[in-house]
């Protein structure tokens, strides 16, 4: 059941700031997270700020210099969808389309994607662990089987969303409105490790919103693409993905993002591959190397190491097919 609330439906983001400003605020979007989890308490709000009805956070275009914008309350499925997000980053629209089921793609919204809460049982359980405010992270000794290989500082969390490695393979930049003004964080650099802070899951501070997502126009040449896979065959967040932005110079990659899901507390960018990539072909002999060097450095726990065997499977299907397109 959900406990006691004030609800305000904003009309402009300084009106939602100011609100925002109060203890115990929260962001509400499309809610399709937040509700659940204040329906479970797995924290509470005395202030939920509605956004939804603020002009100008929906629309997506083409920004003067060639790139594009996406107003944070754009759906998941207007992402999916979009002509030009299907024509010039098509790894964005391949991950947007694989989220979730058609209704809570029809409801929740890209900018509550990028931020929405991790899915760990124990977090979203009744247990009072070390991202609570606790003192033990029950995953470590527990069932860990869809925690991170890559990150882990404490709390081994892998990062939720589907958008959000696409977003930052094709290097968009997230703005972000606040009290004294905007600020503009790379998405890269969007998301906190366990390590940096706890508690937190992005740089976002408790009065400032995500108020729309910057793309850079694509170089002639750019291929990108996502791809996860799932427990289930229906709907389910990543148990491993992989998002690729590749730049082409003829046959030769001259430049590369590779960007993991469901390997990290945060998108998690694996330099190792763009390293072994860059200035080659994409022939089998570069594939497989690439394939090894994605989990050199990981450190899967008691239960999840078969990630290791997905991600180097993976790597390996997306690169060779990044390579034919
Ligand atoms: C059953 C189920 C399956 C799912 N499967 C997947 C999946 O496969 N892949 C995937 O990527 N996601 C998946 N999701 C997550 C889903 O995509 C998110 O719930 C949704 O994107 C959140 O968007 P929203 O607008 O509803 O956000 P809300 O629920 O309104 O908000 C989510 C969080 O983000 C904050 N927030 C929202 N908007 C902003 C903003 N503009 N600025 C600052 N903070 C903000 C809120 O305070 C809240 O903490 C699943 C969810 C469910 C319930
Ligand atoms: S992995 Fe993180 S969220 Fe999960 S139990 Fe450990 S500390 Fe809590």
């Amino acid at each position: 059941m959900l406990r006691r609330f004030a609800y305000i439906r904003a009309k402009s983001l300084d009106e939602a700031i100011d609100h925002l400003g109060a203890e115990g605020a929260r962001v509400h979007a499309g809610g399709t997270d937040l509700l659940g989890c204040l329906r479970e308490h797995i924290f509470d709000a005395k202030k939920v700020v509605s956004i939804s009805g603020i002009k100008g956070l929906s629309s997506i275009g083409k920004t003067t210099d060639g790139g594009l914008r996406i107003g944070a309350l754009s759906t998941i499925t207007e992402v999916a969808e979009h002509p030009l997000i299907r024509e010039r980053y098509r790894g964005l629209s391949q991950a947007a389309s694989e989220v979730a089921s058609p209704q809570l793609r029809n409801q929740g919204t890209i900018g509550g994607n990028i931020c929405q809460k991790p899915r760990c049982w124990y977090y979203r359980g009744e247990f009072h662990c070390l991202r609570k405010g606790g003192d033990t992270c029950y995953a470590v000794e527990g069932e860990n089987q869809f925690h991170c290989i890559f990150g882990g500082e404490g709390c081994y969390i892998v990062h939720p969303s589907d958008t959000a490695p696409a977003l930052a393979a094709l290097e968009a930049a997230v703005r972000v409105a606040g009290p004294s003004g905007y600020r503009t964080v790379p998405m890269e650099r969007f998301h906190v490790l366990p390590g940096q802070d706890l508690e937190k899951e992005t740089v976002l501070q408790p009065d400032e919103i995500v108020s729309e997502i910057l793309l850079p126009p694509p170089a002639p040449g750019l291929r990108s693409s996502y791809r996860k896979v799932r427990a289930r065959r229906s709907w389910d967040f990543a148990l491993a993905g992989v998002a690729l932005a590749v730049l082409f110079s003829g046959d030769e990659v001259a430049r590369a993002r590779v960007v993991l899901s469901g390997a990290a507390p945060i998108p998690w960018r694996s330099r190792a591959v763009e390293q072994v990539i860059i200035g080659k072909r994409l022939d089998t002999e570069t594939v497989k190397r690439a394939a090894d060097a994605v989990v050199r450095d990981a450190e899967p726990l008691e239960h999840n190491g078969y990630k290791i065997s997905l991600f180097r499977g993976l790597v390996q299907e997306e690169l060779s097919a990044i390579g034919k397109d």
